[in-house]
């Protein structure tokens, strides 16, 4: 289930709720329905450090250590 970042307009606290697709998020310090959402700092910043191999196109860096990459 994914994680969802709010910020409350009523009471300005933050907060991270596990939410399904069709709940409604509710901020627990005052209860109100008047919440902002925030990306989560999971989905962002994914950046990828490069590959050892370089070249290849074995984007994912567990593959270059499985001779998937470079002998083929
Ligand atoms: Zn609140």
């Amino acid at each position: 289930m994914p994680i969802y970042e709010f910020q409350c307009r009523q009471c300005d606290s933050r907060f991270e709720t596990l939410l399904r697709s069709s709940d409604v998020a509710t901020c627990p310090e005052c209860s109100s329905e008047d919440l902002k959402k925030l990306i989560s700092a999971h989905a962002v910043g994914s950046s990828r450090p490069d590959t050892p191999c370089g070249s290849a196109p074995c984007s994912p860096a567990p593959m270059c250590g499985m001779g998937g990459c470079g002998s083929g």
